[in-house]
């Protein structure tokens, strides 16, 4: 497999958690509570903790949510959910911050917009006074640009100055290019300030995949920052799933990116976790990172007509879900295991040798029995009713023998 060279930038510790430097790429996420509910936004932290969130941001829009952030911290850390907590700030975040110290204190890092930070003179002051709060509380920060709150006055300047050029960029390109440079040249007058470059993490959302890769290759090719990755707004189920997974695969395979966000619309009612489970996906897909046992299953055809495989298939990655939390706990290293679970002995059996334990359910009209490899090798032929259940059991005693 061709190995990916990660772009190197400044290692940042986020409360314990380190991004950039050629740590492990970190998955993040973001609530969509009102963070002024103590009870709600502790819960969906905890939620997406569970699921495997490494980093979480929440909201800190109004002084309630302001005053709400170190009791909503205090209950997870008393829960023993130790995951950093990031506040999100737009417009009047150097007013909640300078007015909450406990708010700055318990936080782990600020996002600030340097979009949304006022104008001219006011801009810099404002931008400033976040800064030195940030750096009292010794915080890292992350300068996070998003081309639908892209500080005007930077893109008028490049539009006049592309105007009369001789040959004038599309406006296209001259928005990419002043969201690079917002980027940039925030970090550059945060440290001005004092902030260490390795405080520093940079983002650059947009809401196109092309744009993005682009933003985000200029970025990595101008900066050392920690890069956060995330298409913004990229919309609802499969579409957002689709958007996000093609942008972040595309950089991640160049090596760029240090933390990445998938920003799904959840259905009403929806499970918010589903973000920190395509940010895993995505990562585990390109070989980055393993989270949970890789189940390679084929789609079925005209060979499984029936449910039956269907049901199969189902009843042994539900169990492998259910159990997964218990065997991460007791059998380190857990999730590279490799599992094939096929339709027919067309491809079953080949596909079960690469795996680490495969099974080849009996296709339509096949004699009824299933062949289970093991390391490579045809192990047993489960026959019968009770082929699920069997192989489950064969599956326990490989993890008891392999990861015990
Ligand atoms: S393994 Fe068999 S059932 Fe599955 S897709 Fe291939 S031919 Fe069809």
């Amino acid at each position: 497999m061709a190995e990916i060279v990660r772009r190197m930038s400044f290692p940042v510790n986020v409360g314990g958690i380190w991004i950039g430097g050629g740590h492990p790429i970190a998955v993040q996420s973001m609530t969509n509570t009102d963070t002024a509910d103590v009870v709600a936004t502790a819960a969906q932290v905890q939620a997406l903790a569970v699921a495997g969130s490494e980093l979480v941001r929440v909201t800190v829009n109004t002084r309630e949510a302001a005053r709400a952030v170190p009791e909503m911290v205090q209950r997870l850390r008393d829960d023993h959910i130790h995951v950093p907590i990031i506040g999100d700030f737009h417009y009047n975040g150097h007013i909640l911050l300078r007015e909450y110290p406990n708010c700055a204190r318990a936080l782990d890092k600020y996002r600030i917009n340097p979009g949304n930070v006022g104008m001219g003179r006011q801009h810099d002051d404002n931008f400033r006074s976040i800064i030195e709060i940030a750096l009292e509380n010794e915080k890292p920060i992350r300068i996070g640009v998003n081309w639908g709150s892209l500080d005007q006055s930077l893109v008028t300047r490049l539009m006049d100055e592309n105007a009369r050029q001789h040959a004038p960029k599309e406006s296209r390109e001259v928005i990419m290019q002043a969201m690079v440079l917002s980027a940039i040249e925030s970090a550059e007058m945060a440290q001005s300030y004092g902030m260490p470059r390795d405080r520093i993490v940079l983002s650059a959302k947009v809401s196109g995949v092309q744009d993005l890769i682009d933003v985000y290759r200029e970025l990595a090719t101008h900066s050392s920052y920690a890069l956060h990755l995330g298409l913004t707004e990229a919309g609802m189920g499969r579409r957002g799933i689709v958007s996000s997974t093609t942008a972040l695969s595309v950089l991640l395979q160049e090596g760029i990116g240090d933390t990445i966000r998938v920003s799904l619309t959840p259905a009403p009612g929806g499970d918010r976790a589903e973000e920190v489970r395509t940010c895993q996906d995505i990562l585990q897909s390109l070989g980055i990172r393993s989270f949970s046992p890789r189940v390679t299953a084929c789609p079925g055809c005209g060979r499984t007509t029936s449910t039956v495989f269907q049901e199969m298939a189902n009843d042994i990655q539900e169990y492998l879900n259910s159990r997964m939390p218990a065997w991460k706990a007791i059998y380190p290293g857990v999730e590279n295991l490799k599992i094939a679970v096929m339709g027919c002995v067309v491809n079953g059996p080949g596909e079960s040798k690469h795996a680490d334990i495969g099974i080849s359910l009996p296709g339509t009209g096949e004699e009824p029995k299933a062949p289970v490899y093991m390391d490579g090798r045809l192990m047993t032929t489960l026959k019968g009713p009770t082929i699920v259940g069997d192989f489950i059991r064969i599956l326990d005693e490989y993890l008891e023998t392999r990861f015990g």
